[in-house]
Formats: C-alpha cells, structure tokens, sequence
C-alpha cells in the first residue's frame, strides 16, 4: 500500500486559521497575534511562506502607498482612482478602510529591513507613479514572511487545503478546513474559531498564450489556483464582480511588467507602422462607453480596448519605443534591473530572441484574462465593510467577514477593492484578523464543532484520484491515455479551452455572448462529471487535481457572472457581442453570486454602489 498504508491523519487546533500565507496571509497572521495575544494563531500554506504567493519572486514597486506623511495623497484620491479605473464600481468602504491604512504597513516593511528607495533631493520615498514607490524588492516576501512566523504559534508549509469544514451545531458558520501534506501525504483536519482566507487569486483557468513547453510561463503566478474563490464558494459565500476579469497589455512571451516604462522610463507605444494610435480610437470607444473615456487617468481596460482594436485592424504588432529612453544609461540600468527583481523570465526572452531595447523596440501583447481581486481588478467574495464607514446594507457582521459567519477574507480573496496590491493585501490582512480577533472573543464558550462524518467523507473524496490511478493504470501497458481516469493536465487544457473559446479569451479577441456562455457552460459542467474520474499518480499530481477543482469552480463562478452582466462594462477585459455598449441605467451596481453544493445551482442578484465620495 506505500503511501496509502503510512497516511496519518493529523489535528490542529486553532483559534485562527489563516489559510495561505501570502502578502494577505502574512498581514492577518502577523496582526491576529498583535490583538491576541493569548490566542492560537495557525498559518497554513501549500508551498512555504518564505518564497509563496504572487510576490515570490519580489517586486521592483509597491503600488500603492498614500503618502500621508507629506501630504502627497489622501486615501479619498485613492478611491476616487481606482472608482475611476474600474468603469465607476468599487466597494468604496473597503478601498478607503484600505486606503486610510495601508502607509503603515509600508511603514513596517521598511522597519523590517525592507529597502525602499528615496529621492535624494526630498528624501521621500522615490515615487514611481502617482501611488508607486520604488522597492530594491527581491526580498520583500522573506522580510514579510519573517514578521508572520514570529507572529504565528504555528505555520504549516506544504499543506494543500481543500475545504472548509462547517459548523455542525449552528448553520452557516465556518468550523475549519482540511487539506493534506503534499510531500507526505498525511491528511490534515484544522478545527478553527474563525479562518481568514487569503489563498490568492486564478491563472490558468482560461488558455495562456503561451504554449507547448513555456505553457507555465504566465503572467500571474502559475500556482495562483483560485483556492481564494472555490474554498467560500464551495460553502455558500457570496461572490461578487467575478465576471470583471484582468487582461494585462505586457512585453511579449515573458510577461514583463510595462509600469516602470510607462511611469519612470516615459516610453510609449506605436503601431507596427511606427503610429500613435490611441487616441484614433477616441471616437469609437466614446460610443461605447460614453463619458468614461474622457476621465483621466485613462482607465486601464480601455487603453487594452485601442490596443485589442488595432490589432484587429491589421496594424500590429504594438511596440513599445525603448530605443530614446534606453539612450539614457541611467534609464538603460532601470529598465534591465526592473526585469531582475520582478520577472527575470523578460530579460531571458530578449536575450534569446535578440531584442536588445537600446536598438529594437520591444513587441507588447494583451494576456489571456486572469481572476483576481487585488490588482487591476476586483473579484472576490462579498464581504461585510468596517463599522464607522460602510453603508448599512454593506454591514452585517464583523469588517471582512463574508456571508458566512466566522469566515473572513483578504487581498485577492475578497472582492469589490481593485488596486490594493501588496501593500493593501497585506493590510487587508491585518484589517481582517483584527476582526476576527475580536469575533473570537464575542463568541465565548458556543466555538463551532467538526464534524467526524464530514471530514472523514472528505478524506475519501480527496484522495479517490490516487486510488483511481492505482487500479486504471492497470488498463494500459503505456502512455498517460486512459478508459478510465483523467490526467490533471487534460482536465486543466480542457478547462482552458472551454474559458478560452466560450466566455472571452484570447481566441476570440476577449469576445463572448449570451449562447457561448450558455454553450461554455453545458461543457464546464460535463467537466465536473468527468472530475470523478481523476486520476493522480502521486502526490504533486494529487495537488494539480485539487487545484483544478478549484480553478474549475472559479471558472464555473466567472461564466455566470459574466452571463448575468447584460453589458460591455469593461471593453478591453471582455465583450458582450449581444451587449456591446456601457449599461449605465441597469447595470451601475455589483453582481452578486451564491452557490448551493447541495443542489449545483447558483443564484444571482444585483446589488447597489453607494457612492461614499465625491
Ligand atoms: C505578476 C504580478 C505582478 C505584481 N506586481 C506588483 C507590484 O509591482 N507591486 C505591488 O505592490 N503588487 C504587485 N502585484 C500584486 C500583489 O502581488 C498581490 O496584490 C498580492 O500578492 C495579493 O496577495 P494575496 O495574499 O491575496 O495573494 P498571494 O500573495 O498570491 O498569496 C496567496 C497564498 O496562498 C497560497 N495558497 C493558494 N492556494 C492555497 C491552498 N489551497 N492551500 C494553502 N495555501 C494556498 C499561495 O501559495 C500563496 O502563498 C503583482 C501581482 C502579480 C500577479
């Protein structure tokens, strides 16, 4: 039996439970421990919190920093951006909560040893952008994983969690979650008065340009599997704005960040015919969006919407001209060394392809759309807002905590509070654990029980794919096509292709409809049936199955939204062919969704923006 007969499984108490130990994993374990003091505070995370999350690599920016202390921003003009950048739908409660905090945070980074690069004439810390600050990053994550394992009485690397565990003695409340050990396969049962998810955002649920064997070459982190929307969705959590999905216009083939180029380096983009050609889309996208295009900052998806057209009309590639800036040595030095904090994968596909900036003016694309609700975007779960800000309706539990009680969520878990980025994940995170700290405490003696049934059924569920190898496998004498099971990575390329060619992906130019989506959805859910049928050679394959289940119900969770919203809210992230234009009049407020896993079905609703700020 090997590795089935040695499986134990193993408890862990906690009074909180921080699922991934990301920028807004480390926040909420650090600040749990700082309001409880007292308290049990577990960590637990699929790969190791030193080097985890979208931030593994490092950063060359922080990208969002108000500035307070010399009045450069206040957290209203953060709102009022990103407001802007999102087409008018933000939760603004949880943006200004975010926003009113989140210098502090960066404060800390620097007190930790993070350095952060100052202006040498102000001494301020050197701005990149408006609300960017320039970091010498690579270490960023360390330093921050640092505070949390202090701050942690105990962190669990190599643990893939799978589902939250509910409360068997009072209905919708979260009692924990269970996963196993990816390297030893033990099966875990963490029993928790109250869990923070911070499990990070999906890439690869629709198909990346890349292929063949740079196929895990994206541009959000491969690893991100939607673990952040399938583990509340799968429980009944609300989601919202799932639909408002991310497409990045980036350096071709390495997903190289254009932000340093754009804001720092002042480079800009032509035609293939050396052209400006932005502004000749002014007329065409003013008929689709309206007054949206005159706001300024241009907002993100409408430069993508120029781009995306350009191409279209046979005027391609898109350039970015590198060759004045990269003139400049000190310039020519930023440019390489933003790539080498950041995305050294860039600076190896120029050197391989010959591209060097200071002659040849690199080549952009738009990406294959990614779900995330940190960054650009704002997908996620629906979340209550804090007390002395949120409009009532906003407001029906603790800051952060999602429809169901004891659940909370952060960075890129939770939706509505797009450009929160590092920074703001991470004081998502501390906003979030303060709460739950404070929920824990409410409770009192009536903490929430496991259930033995559940977790045991769970155990069988989880691994089911590894047994469904063992005996299948004896069906074929070689190759990895079976009668009976289904490798992950055949699930994941079907997936890929269904979102790809249904519900807007690169193949159809980001377009979709009422039909296709109709159409992707019959397939997905033939998926889901065919999902039983996995099979899982070992454990790193056990943990791509479990993590295509989650990119599977994320994807699932997107399609509806994206059904439901009867307008082309973002050109340049998705299109409505059927709903081509800006749909103020009906559709100024957010998407909400819930799934019911005992029926399959999910229901969808509309709820209202208030706008807080002027
Ligand atoms: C390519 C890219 C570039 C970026 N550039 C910048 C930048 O320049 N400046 C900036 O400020 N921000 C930047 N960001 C944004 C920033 O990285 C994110 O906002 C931030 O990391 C989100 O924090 P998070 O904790 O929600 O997710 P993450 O930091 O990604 O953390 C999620 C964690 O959950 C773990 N996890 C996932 N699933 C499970 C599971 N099932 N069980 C257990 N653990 C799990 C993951 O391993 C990971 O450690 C960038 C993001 C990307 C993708």
């Amino acid at each position: 039996m090997g590795l089935f007969g040695g499986r134990k499984t193993v408890f862990v108490d906690a009074d909180i439970l921080v699922i991934g130990g990301g920028m807004a994993g480390c926040g909420a374990t650090y600040e749990s421990r700082y309001w409880g003091r007292d308290l049990k505070i577990v960590c637990v995370e699929k790969a190791n919190i030193e080097r985890s999350g979208a931030v593994a690599q490092g950063l060359y920016a922080i990208n969002c920093y108000m500035g307070m202390q010399w009045g450069e921003n206040q957290p209203e003009d953060h709102v009022r951006y990103a407001r802007n950048d999102l087409m008018g739908l933000v939760r603004e409660d949880l943006g200004y909560d975010i926003a009113r905090h989140v210098d502090s945070s960066v404060h800390m980074f620097e007190e930790w040893g993070l350095p952060i690069m100052k202006d040498p004439k102000t001494g301020r810390y050197q701005r990149e952008g408006k609300w960017q600050i320039m970091i010498h990053g690579e270490s960023y994550k360390p330093i921050v994983a640092e505070a949390a394992r202090k701050a942690a009485t105990e962190v669990y690397n190599r643990i893939m969690v799978t589902h939250l565990l509910m409360d068997k003695t009072k209905a919708n409340r979260v009692a924990g979650a269970v996963g196993f050990n990816v390297r030893t396969g033990d099966f875990y049962v963490f029993r928790a008065k109250a869990v923070i998810v911070g499990a990070g955002g999906a890439s690869h649920i629709f198909k990346p340009r890349s292929v063949g064997e740079g196929m895990g070459r994206t541009w959000y982190a491969p690893w991100s599997s939607g673990s952040a929307y399938a583990l509340p969705i799968q429980v009944g959590a609300k989601m919202t704005q799932m639909e408002n999905r991310i497409v990045l216009t980036r350096f071709k083939d390495g997903y190289g960040p254009v932000g340093a180029y754009f804001l720092h380096l002042k480079t800009y983009t032509q035609n293939g015919n050396g052209e400006e050609y932005e502004s000749k889309w002014y007329d065409h996208t003013k008929e689709l969006v309206g007054d949206y295009i005159d706001h300024h900052p241009v907002p993100t998806c409408l430069r993508n919407h120029a781009f995306i057209e350009e191409v279209k009309a046979g005027r391609g590639p898109i350039r970015m001209v590198t060759k004045e800036a990269f003139q400049d040595p000190h310039k020519e030095t930023v440019g390489w060394e933003n790539f080498l904090g950041m995305t050294i994968g860039q600076a190896v596909v120029w050197a391989s392809q010959n591209i060097d900036p200071k002659h040849i003016n690199p080549e952009l694309t738009t990406s294959e759309p990614y779900v995330m609700g940190s960054h650009a975007t704002c997908s996620g779960a629906w979340a209550s807002g804090p007390e002395d800000y949120a409009p009532a309706e906003y407001q029906w539990g603790y800051n952060r905590m999602m429809t169901v009680d004891g659940l909370f969520g952060a960075g890129d878990t939770i939706g509505g509070t797009a450009h929160k980025f590092s920074s703001g994940s991470f004081t998502e995170g501390r906003i979030a654990a303060k709460a739950a700290v404070r929920y824990v405490s409410d409770m009192g003696k009536g903490q929430p029980q496991v259930s033995e049934q559940e977790y045991q059924d769970l155990e069988r569920l989880i691994f089911q794919p590894m047994e469904n190898y063992r005996v299948g496998r004896n069906e074929i004498t070689a190759g990895t096509v079976s009668p009976s099971y289904l490798l992950p990575i055949h699930g994941l390329q079907r997936l890929e292709k269904i979102m790809d060619e249904y519900v807007g992906g690169t193949s159809t130019n980001y377009m979709t409809n009422d039909q296709m989506l109709n159409r992707g959805l019959e397939l997905l859910t033939m998926l889901r049936e065919d999902m039983k049928r996995m099979g899982a050679e070992d454990l790193h394959q056990l943990q791509r199955t479990w993590e295509l289940h989650h990119r599977l119900l994320a994807s699932e969770s997107v399609t509806h939204h994206t059904l439901f919203r009867e307008e082309t809210r973002w050109p340049g992230y998705y299109y409505r062919g059927d709903h081509m234009k800006l749909d103020d009049q009906n559709w100024h407020c957010f998407t909400l969704s819930r799934y019911d896993r005992n029926t399959g079905n999910w229901e969808m609703e509309k709820a209202p923006v208030y706008h807080i700020i002027d």
